[in-house]
């Protein structure tokens, strides 16, 4: 198969059309393409009056040899030869996911994966179809039972601290928006993997060309109950309620720290040379338990902040003009970023077209904001988060070691609780009064999404001055990028204080842990991903280390 990029055609393009710019691209008859599928699908939205839709093709042709050869699309400087039309036509790559072991027959003790999140998930998933067996242990319950507690914060003000927005089967991404895109690095592919498998769990099949997939709350929750059920029948097993509250950890002659298993709420020891961290960024009490076991970890940057929301038709017009609702472009969304006076950096973060804020606390009298959405993204507010990039050297007034980032997220997010009245409601402003200075007292044309409420006031005590004073800045700046950003009745919603874990539980190449050999800190409570589609990549990667860890060790013993 041969693959083209860089197709572009106008937005309303008959079908003909593609076939047309295929065959002119290859220089054959349109007669001469026996068929092709969309690789990738994105648009270009930069001409308002103009919006291109851009193509990546996978093309069969029985021309195909010969345009290889005209091509030279094998020889080796192929990247020389290829100039004009012909550097964007070459062999489709083999995105396929291969295997890197298999269990041995006499797995000595089944590796255990702490967390059931997309990081959690794909590290089990990957190794039960290895062979492996995983025993996955997530504290919070599975996702429809998890559902009920969810709402139960929403809607009566009742918050489960071990079932949650962030804790649960699924992890934090389960109530999400569902995004799918990630900038991370990728050259084996392992995001492909992640989107096959959610599409075989049940995820709309246009996640593996849009440019920007996305696949809502809705349907995540069925697709993760799907994804257990295929981890089970390969021989994994997985428990809910378990929370992992110790770990066991032994030290051999030459000082070299080794994990031996864990010690579970209810007491019971399991044994496992072999133990995935796939904890998220909220499980506070799991990375305490870690530092106090001396397992290395250390203070990481993240962002505190604000969730905004506007009118979506407003955000769908400054983006698309005229061409705003038509259905291959779905509701609009953004990415800004500003560089402030006082040297921090102010960017909107989790963006969700057509969705609602929402309740994210895991902790009793503390008050988070996060955003969600469905997939139909119908609502009538866009949500962002719009937040002020903070390091290790901001936390050292509220606490000491690498856990002080912890304690600032506390801190504020108290401040948040006891701003909103106590009862989990938000602290909210309207935006003009924001910039001004002066506390809100009704809402105008913006109506907030996030239950179980908003009590408007004064913004300003519920973060640092730095941020306040960095996010006042940044919102006119926006502004001029998007028109009506910074419009009056925009409601800011308090506080957006998880934006990325705290701690890195730092790893060396091989995945293990600095200075504990078997355990292998993931995803992103450990630091090493912001995302779902990151997480389970990283799940992927650490299924394949501790793979070949198991299979290592069995050889040598
Ligand atoms: P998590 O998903 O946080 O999973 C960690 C799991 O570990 C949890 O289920 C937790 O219960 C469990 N756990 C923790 N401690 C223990 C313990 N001691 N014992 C047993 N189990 C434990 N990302 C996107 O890419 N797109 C989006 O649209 C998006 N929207 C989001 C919306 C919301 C409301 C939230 C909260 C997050 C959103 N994110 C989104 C972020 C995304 O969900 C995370 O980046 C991703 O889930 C991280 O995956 P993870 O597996 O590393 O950790």
């Amino acid at each position: 198969m041969l693959r083209l990029t860089d197709l572009k055609l106008p937005l309303d393009h008959p079908e003909s059309a593609l076939r047309e710019a295929i065959a002119a691209r290859l220089g054959i008859a349109a007669d001469e393409l026996t068929g092709y599928t969309v690789a990738k699908r994105s648009y270009d939205a930069r001409r308002r009056g103009a919006i291109v839709l851009i193509y990546s093709v996978d093309v069969d042709t029985p021309r195909e040899g010969d345009i290889v050869r005209r091509l030279q699309l094998d020889a080796e400087a192929a990247e020389f030869a290829r100039a004009g039309d012909s550097g964007r036509v070459m062999r489709t790559p083999d995105t396929s996911y291969k295997f890197v072991a298999r269990a041995p027959e006499n797995l000595p003790l089944r590796p255990l994966v702490i967390g059931m999140g997309p990081c959690g998930l794909f590290a089990a998933l990957v190794l039960a179809q290895m062979g492996f067996r995983p025993i996955v242990l997530e504290r919070g319950k599975a996702v429809r039972e998890r559902t009920k507690d969810t709402w139960g914060l929403w809607r009566k003000k009742v918050l489960n601290p071990e079932s949650n927005v962030q804790f649960g089967e699924g992890g934090a991404g389960t109530f999400s928006d569902g995004k799918l895109w990630s900038q991370i690095s990728d050259p084996k592919h392992y995001g492909r993997k992640v989107i096959d498998e959610f599409v075989r769990a049940g995820a709309p099949e246009e996640i593996a060309y849009v440019s920007k997939p996305h696949i809502g709350t809705f349907r995540l929750v069925s697709m993760v109950e799907q994804m257990r059920a295929t981890i089970e029948s390969l021989g994994g097993e997985i428990r809910f309620s378990q929370r992992v509250d110790d770990l066991l950890v032994d030290t051999d002659r030459d000082g070299t720290r080794h994990v031996r298993g864990v010690t579970l709420e209810s007491g019971e020891q399991l044994r496992a040379d072999h133990v995935v961290l796939a904890l998220g960024h909220s499980a506070r009490d799991t990375f305490a338990m870690l530092h106090a076991r001396g397992v290395f970890v250390e203070a990481k940057p993240f962002s505190i902040g604000f969730r905004i929301e506007h009118p979506q038709s407003l955000i769908d017009t400054a983006r698309f003009g005229a061409q705003a609702g038509h259905p291959l472009l779905g509701a609009a969304d953004y990415k800004l970023v500003h560089h402030c006076r006082n040297g921090r950096s102010v960017y909107s973060f989790c963006m969700c077209p057509g969705g609602t804020v929402v309740a994210a606390a895991s902790e009793p009298g503390r008050v988070v904001t996060n955003g969600m959405s469905q997939y139909s993204r119908n609502e009538r507010n866009a949500n962002a988060a719009i937040v002020c990039g903070i390091t290790p050297e901001d936390f050292a007034r509220y606490g000491e070691g690498p856990l002080a980032g912890i304690e600032l997220q506390r801190h504020w997010e108290a401040r948040a609780f006891e701003l909103g009245g106590g009862e989990y409601e938000a602290p909210g402003q309207l935006v003009g009064d924001f910039l001004k200075g002066r506390a809100s007292s009704a809402f105008g044309t913006v109506l907030p999404s996030y239950k179980p409420g908003v009590r408007l006031g004064d913004l300003a005590p519920s973060l640092p001055e730095y941020a306040i004073s960095a996010i006042r800045e940044a919102l006119p700046a926006f502004e001029k990028q998007i028109r009506g950003f910074a419009m009056h009745d925009a409601v800011l919603t308090g506080v957006e204080t998880r934006t990325s874990s705290p701690v890195r539980i730092t790893r060396g190449e091989d995945g293990h842990s600095l200075n504990t050999r078997g355990l292998f800190p993931a995803g992103e409570g450990a630091g090493y991903a912001g995302g779902i589609l990151s997480a389970g990549v990283d799940g992927i990667r650490t299924a394949e280390a501790v793979a070949l860890d198991v299979v290592s060790r069995t050889a040598r013993a």
